[in-house]
């Protein structure tokens, strides 16, 4: 046996036992009379004591310890003299008989420390290294519970856990896909699934009524700190439901993590808003609603006062900070200049101080009255204190920049606090998006989502007024999750083929076998899917996925770890019928 505890076991009443422990050394403090040596392992750190009187082969072996050693000990629980309270092993101490060297280490390229030295691609190169951390070590069990937890919920409901393909062909989620090319196959290439969309589907065909799956997804897609090519879903269908039954049954999911992971409960159902309402208040589909500041559209009060910038624009919103009349010059234009960043894309920004005495002080005073601000103060709900901040220009990019706006003064006024979480649905996204470069729509989300039923006239007059039976699920401003009701009727399916500009044809070569299957006894039926690293991610506290990962890649889609991609033998090129071209 190569332990009787981990290091995270020992407390004072386990004092006088004879212990052994294995683990990697995180300290040695070598204090001449004594040697401490702090042991890690997964569990935590106890802290082993050689003294002076110790056996001399002992001592000789705690002398030539380094970091990350991997040794084992032997010897007494004692109490320590000097106590930890910041570890709960930190009143005890081992006292070593026997210490043995497991294995030697190199000195790590970064110190194994909650708050390391080493810089992010070292610690990506080195991820085995990094995952002795204690933050990683955190957010991977804390996956581990979330995955637990969401089988523990969705088996009580009835759901079969059933994988699907990773060889497949195109799915519908609109990214790029990645290949693989296929020897036995000359010429002929998989694609990696984006999503489990048309086998979830094909499985209701099947009759498996209730089906989940926690399955990694491929996107080939540019990375950002919430994106990775390879992610993972918590990927869900159901069939005889509408959508009311697919949202109850997740809110009970969400509320059944929320309960177990965090101990956090919800008084009565989250709030559902639609997705113009989301838009225009907030202006995002991803609404971060711990915090009100929504939007007041004052466009119609602030033009024909002759100032050109507000008179010629599409749109004018503006946003109230409470208590923040105060900002300063210096205040001030640093938000400017946050709004004019190139990813922003504001012109500019317009402020109105609301003073305590009543009176207004804004930088538009040359085109306003008194009462013209207070018009439009009124109509945000401000008080004298508040700050309002207005934006304008075309309606579409103005309300993306005040949503930036509004998140910014959110982070400043500390009123995004990452323990603090607000969930929400949003329902009714347009079934379609129009796209100007190509001059035509694209599924929102995607082909198989069905349109609202009493919206199915506007087909042939104004599809994109078409509201879908889709929803999202939104928290602090992340999107957890998303799904829709989907069409089961070959005919409708074929509708939206067109209305998305795919002839028969091409319809038939993509999707023929999910249009072929729903001539065999579709039932009625929706789904959902959760990014789970995100979920994962969100209930950690952190913005990016990448610590939840184990494995994950770097922004350019590497794995500097095991340095891929990489090129591939000129035999195996053969062998798959491949020819590189190089770029010139
Ligand atoms: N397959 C969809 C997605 O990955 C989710 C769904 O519609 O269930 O976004």
């Amino acid at each position: 046996m190569y332990r009787t505890h981990t290091c995270g076991e020992l407390r004072i009443d386990n004092l006088n036992q004879n212990v052994t422990l294995a683990g990697w050394v995180q300290k040695v403090r070598n204090l001449g009379a004594m040697t401490f040596i702090d042991l890690r392992d997964r569990y935590g750190i106890t802290q082993l004591v050689v003294e002076e009187h110790s056996d001399t082969t002992v001592r000789e072996t705690a002398a030539k310890l380094g970091r990350e050693y991997v040794i084992q000990a032997s010897g007494k629980v004692i109490q320590r003299s000097s106590k930890n309270s910041k570890i709960p092993t930190g009143e005890i101490e081992v006292a070593v008989d026997t210490l043995r060297i497991l294995n030697a280490s190199q000195i790590p390229p970064f110190t194994i420390e909650d708050n390391s030295d080493g810089g992010d691609e070292l610690r990506m190169k080195y991820r085995f290294l990094d995952l002795r951390r204690n933050p990683l070590k955190k957010a991977l069990i804390l996956r581990h519970q979330m995955a637990h937890e969401v089988r523990n919920f969705l088996d009580s409901k009835g759901f079969l856990e059933i994988e699907t393909p990773y060889l497949i062909k195109s799915t519908p989620e609109g990214a790029r896909d990645f290949v693989v090319p296929s020897r036995m196959n000359a010429g002929e290439f998989y694609a990696l699934p984006q999503s489990p969309q048309t086998f979830k589907q094909l499985l209701m065909v099947a009759g498996y009524d209730r089906y989940f799956q926690i399955v990694r997804c491929f996107r080939d897609e540019d990375l950002r700190a919430d994106r990775q090519p390879e992610f993972t879903q918590i990927d869900c269908e159901m069939s005889f439901v509408d959508r009311e039954d697919i949202l109850t049954t997740f809110e009970g999911l969400a509320k059944h993590l929320f309960r177990s992971i965090l101990g956090k409960t919800f008084e009565g159902d989250f709030p559902r808003i639609t997705w113009h309402e989301a838009m225009a208040k907030y202006g995002s589909d991803k609404p971060d609603i711990r915090f009100g500041m929504t939007f007041n559209d004052i466009t119609k009060l602030a033009q024909g006062k002759g100032f050109g910038v507000f008179d010629s624009a599409e749109y004018i919103g503006a946003i109230c900070a409470e208590g923040c009349a105060g900002y300063t010059r210096k205040q001030l234009d640093a938000l400017t200049e946050f709004v004019k960043k190139p990813q922003i894309g504001a012109k500019g920004m317009v402020y109105v101080r609301c003073e305590a005495d009543g009176s207004y002080k804004s930088s538009v005073d040359k085109f306003y009255s008194q009462e013209d601000l207070a018009q439009w103060a009124a109509a945000c709900g401000a008080k004298a204190g508040d700050l309002l901040l207005i934006l304008s220009g075309v309606r579409k990019n103005t309300l993306s920049a005040l949503c930036e706006l509004r998140l910014e003064m959110g982070n400043r006024l500390g009123l995004r606090p990452h323990d603090q979480f607000a969930p929400l649905w949003v329902i009714d996204f347009p079934l379609l998006e129009w796209d100007d470069e190509t001059q035509r729509f694209y599924a929102m989300h995607h082909p198989f989502t069905s349109p609202n039923s009493d919206d199915s006239e506007l087909f042939d007059t104004d599809p994109g007024k078409i509201r879908a039976n889709a929803y999202d699920f939104v928290v602090n401003g992340v999107e957890v999750g998303g799904g829709s009701i989907r069409i089961f009727d070959a005919e409708l399916q074929e509708k939206m083929f067109k209305v998305l500009g795919f002839s028969k044809e091409e319809a038939e070569k993509q999707f023929g076998f999910l249009i072929n299957a729903f001539k065999y006894g579709a039932p009625p039926h929706g789904g959902i899917a959760f990014g789970f690293d995100r979920w994962c991610a969100l209930f950690g506290g952190a913005d990016s996925i990448r610590d939840y990962i184990a494995f994950p890649k770097n922004n350019s889609g590497r794995d500097v770890m095991i340095e891929s991609p990489s090129p591939i033998s000129e035999a195996q090129l053969e062998e798959l019928s491949l020819e590189i071209k190089t770029k010139e």
